[in-house]
């Protein structure tokens, strides 16, 4: 399966930064500790993605392209990332959604 192609631009990083800040606001602080920092800092996660909720994925290979240099991805499921881990950590981005780190 292949993602459609994002329409990669200011809007769409603005989507996501709101997206973002709406489930960091659901997140139990207690659930941010040091140590689970250390690990969401590694895989280059926002908040919002390391301890939101789960998502419901669909189970199926399913490939796309990094938003910023167009590489291609695959994953095991529908939960993509829109950014590879090279551009994320050049563009102080969270790699799975692309909304700012903080
Ligand atoms: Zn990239
Ligand atoms: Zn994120």
């Amino acid at each position: 399966m292949r993602s459609p192609k994002i329409n990669f631009n200011d809007d769409f990083l603005k989507r996501q930064n709101d997206k973002s800040k709406a489930i960091l606001k659901t997140i139990d602080p207690s659930k941010i500790t040091e140590s689970s920092e250390i690990q969401r800092k590694n895989k280059n996660f926002c908040k919002a993605c390391f301890y939101g909720p789960p998502k419901i994925v669909l189970q199926a290979f399913w490939q796309c392209n990094c938003v910023y240099c167009d590489e291609d991805m695959t994953f095991a499921n529908s939960d993509i990332s829109h950014s590879c881990d090279k551009c994320a950590k050049e563009e102080s981005v969270c790699s799975h959604c692309c909304a700012d780190m903080d």
